[in-house]
């Protein structure tokens, strides 16, 4: 069985009765005590001056029996102290006087050591008929007889008094503790209203309606500061959502081109006859676009992986210069059709620490770009620079179109294409600056764009040593 209450409001108010029951049990128990040591202590009192009283009513008769002078009863105060319970024993602890009131029955029993000696001797015992009563002993000389005077008040009035307490409080403890209980409900519920409120609103936000945002009542407290946080969640989520959207229809778009010149070309091929040579061309041609798909997904599926954060970096150590001569070395048929020039310059035994795969694929796609969008003739730079002890600096820079200042923040984004048209005819999906962009981030590094329209651009890729 499930005893924890479902409801918040009711467990905090259930939290707050109980709390408040044991203050005041606590502070019940507490003001009874204090009660019942103060009254004690008042009989204490009471009793040590009726103790004086007593002394000065008591004589020997001349056959040497101890009694209490009665001319004196007529006071009401001494009437009232001999009709405590008193007794008064020997030196010898024999009995020498007990009061009427006391009916045969004992004071506190034989005299202990050192009882009444010097002072007054307070202590709680019981009677033989169990009566609670509040002794005080003091040892008395009179006519050179030692004498020990107990003098004793019942306490029964005190634990009636007590007791009482006990059973209106039993009454009223309940009624208070139920009252809290429907108030601090209320209260709590009142106080959690705006929840209520937020979850059911929550609950209608779909990724259709993801523009949708939670009510915030009080900017200030708890419940507006969780709204805020799930209205800027939201507002993340929707972006994601958004970007995802966007690139879903981007990857869509991007494969339906080459698949469409694949499709084309073969459907053009059947229509007539050919030589060999005419369908060499052909299924040439659907190849290229074949190769343009598989390098296309290969990017699709870096990014992917990137994304699912599932890719692990394999560090180990790199030569930058070898590395930089064999991804340049890749594009050396293309730079040799548009008559560019290499200049490589750098440290030659410049190393870092890093994964060797994906930074060659960040050099890779830079440098493609520099040979892609350089005119024919241009120069291609690229320079090793130690920027510092702790990071490596690799330039790559054309003199190629240049990148309008609008769009340079824009190019690290995925399928962003600065001339549409240009890219897709030399072949890029608008990926290869985000994928190297991401790789160079993954080192802890940066990756920087200067470009001056009509002057060229300069990728700059900056990397920690280590
Ligand atoms: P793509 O595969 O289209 O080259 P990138 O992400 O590598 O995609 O580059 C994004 C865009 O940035 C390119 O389409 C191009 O317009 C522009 N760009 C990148 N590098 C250069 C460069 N060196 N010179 C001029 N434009 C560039």
């Amino acid at each position: 069985m499930r005893l924890r209450p479902r409801h918040l409001r009711t467990r905090l108010a259930l939290w707050y009765v109980a709390g408040l029951a044991a203050l005041l049990i606590l502070a019940w128990a507490g003001t009874c005590s204090l009660l019942f040591w103060q009254l004690r202590g008042q009989l204490s009192q009471f009793s040590v001056q009726e103790i004086e009283t007593v002394e000065g009513l008591l004589y020997f008769t001349p056959n040497g029996r101890l009694l209490v002078r009665d001319d004196y009863h007529n006071h009401r105060e001494s009437r009232d102290v001999i009709e405590r319970y008193v007794e008064v024993l020997g030196p010898a602890g024999d009995l020498l006087y007990r009061n009427q009131r006391l009916q045969g029955r004992m004071l506190g029993g034989p005299a202990f050591a050192g009882e009444g000696v010097g002072g007054y001797s307070p202590r709680s015992t019981r009677l033989s008929d169990g009566t609670r009563v509040r002794v005080v002993s003091r040892v008395h000389v009179l006519d050179g007889r030692r004498l020990l005077i107990r003098l004793a008040h019942s306490e029964e009035p005190l634990f009636e008094r007590l007791r009482d307490l006990f059973v209106a409080s039993l009454v009223v403890l309940p009624a208070v503790l139920l009252g809290a209980g429907l108030a601090g409900y209320a209260l709590a519920r009142r106080a959690l209203s705006p929840i209520e409120r937020m979850a059911q609103q929550a609950r209608e936000i779909t990724p259709a309606n993801l523009h949708a945002r939670l009510p915030v009542d009080d900017n200030d407290d708890e419940l507006g500061e969780l709204a805020r946080v799930f209205n800027q969640t939201l507002a993340r989520l929707e972006r994601a959502f958004e970007q995802l959207r966007s690139f879903t229809s981007d990857v869509s778009h991007e494969l339906r081109t080459p698949l469409a010149m694949i499709r084309s070309v073969g459907e053009v091929g059947l229509q007539k006859e050919g030589s060999r040579a005419e369908y060499r061309d052909i299924v040439g041609s659907m190849l290229e676009e074949v190769n343009r798909l598989t390098s296309l997904i290969d990017s699709l599926l870096t990014i992917a992986r990137a994304d699912s954060g599932h890719i692990q970096l394999h560090r180990a150590p790199i030569a930058l210069m070898e590395m930089v001569r064999a991804s340049a070395s890749l594009f050396e048929v293309l730079m040799e059709e548009k008559s560019l020039r290499l200049q490589i310059t750098g440290e030659e035994h410049t190393h870092i620490h890093g994964d060797a795969l994906f930074l060659r694929q960040a050099l890779m796609n830079i440098v493609h770009n520099a040979v892609k969008y350089s005119a024919d003739g241009g120069v291609i730079a690229i320079r090793i620079l130690p920027a510092s002890d702790a990071r490596v600096l690799i330039e790559i820079e054309d003199n190629g179109p240049g990148i309008p200042p609008e769009d340079q923040p824009r190019v690290f984004d995925r399928f962003y294409r600065v001339d549409k048209a240009r890219g897709r005819e030399s072949g890029g999906a608008g990926l290869g600056l985000s994928i190297a962009k991401w790789a160079v981030e993954a080192h802890g590094g940066t990756l920087t764009l200067e470009s001056e329209i009509g002057h060229g651009s300069l990728f700059r890729i900056a990397l920690p040593r280590v």
